[in-house]
């Protein structure tokens, strides 16, 4: 595999895109949107100096990196080549399908097409399209170039041979694959997002204040981050949707989103991206207590 297409030049599409032309593939990545693709190029550009400035990679490897990245915005000019597309768009089932459907007419028939989707199912994602067997979920973590991990989620149709093509290319980009099956959450989320929701019920119950959740889990845990620190990063409008996605699969009340995720979604109070979540962003990322709210 050498021909890469990335969909989405989003949080993710550019960091993917990044990792793999970094390893010198030939990457396509495209965007619907000219502004996102420029966008996208720029964040790259700026990884890259930092990695130069940590003396992790030279300004030739930074050159070479982001000449093997071509961009698009049309999809079937930028699958034509491709042997692997990676879909990151907007997580959304219904533009999910479509792009696959796409994807599935415009693409070579031996293409292998995988999602970097967070929640939705890869198996009905497969399902509109003529080869089930080459849907593969391909779950990066946030931020690509540094996060090690890939899940790797195998929708019900497909086959060990792709599985086993997915797990070499990740690996060949110095990540670490891990298998895991199609059930709502995968393994990541499905983990995650009830202990994120359980904080925040632990918040909403009154037993201890923001600050105290995060330092317990912190220094008790050694989670380099708490976990309402983690839903404002992730946004609370993403932990929300997740966790309606593994409640509506699994029909436990286990997974029922706590009612003050709900509130603060609704009120649009989404963490880092709005400026305001379980901590204030207003001046900088750095997160600082909203105090009036929860002491
Ligand atoms: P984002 O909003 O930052 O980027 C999405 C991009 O998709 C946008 O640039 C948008 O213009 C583009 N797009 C929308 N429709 C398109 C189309 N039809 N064709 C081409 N491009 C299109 O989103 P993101 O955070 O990068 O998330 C992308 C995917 O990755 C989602 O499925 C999400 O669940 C998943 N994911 C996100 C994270 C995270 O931490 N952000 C982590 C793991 C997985």
């Amino acid at each position: 595999m050498k021909n890469i297409a990335v969909i989405g030049a989003g949080t993710m599409g550019n960091g993917i895109a990044h990792t793999f032309a970094q390893f010198g593939y030939s990457v396509s990545l495209i965007d619907i949107s000219q502004v996102a693709l420029d966008k996208g190029l720029g964040t790259i550009s700026k990884n890259l100096d930092r990695m130069i400035a940590k003396e992790k990679i030279t300004a030739a490897d930074k050159q070479n990196t982001l000449s093997n990245i071509t961009t698009f915005t049309s999809i079937p000019d930028g699958v034509k080549n491709a042997e692997l597309v990676i879909e990151a768009a907007t997580e959304n089932m219904d533009l999910k399908k479509s792009i696959f459907k796409q994807l599935d007419e415009c693409t070579n028939a031996d293409a292998i097409l995988a999602t970097n989707t967070s929640s939705i199912s890869i198996t009905q994602i497969a399902a509109v399209t003529n080869r089930p067997d080459k849907v593969i979920g391909m779950h990066f973590m946030n931020p690509v170039p540094i996060m090690k991990l890939v899940e790797i989620i195998r929708g019900y149709n497909t086959t060990d041979a792709v599985t086993e093509a997915i797990v070499n290319v990740s690996m060949d980009i110095k990540k670490v694959p891990v298998e895991v099956n199609d059930y709502p959450g995968f393994v990541a989320n499905r983990i995650l997002m009830p202990m994120i929701n359980e904080s925040i019920e632990t918040l909403y119950n009154g037993v201890a204040g923001v600050k105290e959740i995060d330092t317990v889990m912190k220094l008790g845990m050694a989670h380099p981050m708490g976990p309402l620190q983690l839903a404002d990063f992730i946004g609370l409008d993403v932990c929300l949707s997740i966790l309606h996605v593994m409640y509506d699969g699994f029909k436990n009340p286990k997974y029922a989103p706590c009612p003050l995720l709900v509130n603060m979604v609704t009120a649009g109070k989404l963490g880092v991206k709005s400026g305001e979540g379980f901590y204030d962003y207003s001046e900088s990322r750095k997160a600082e207590i909203v105090a009036a709210m929860f002491s």
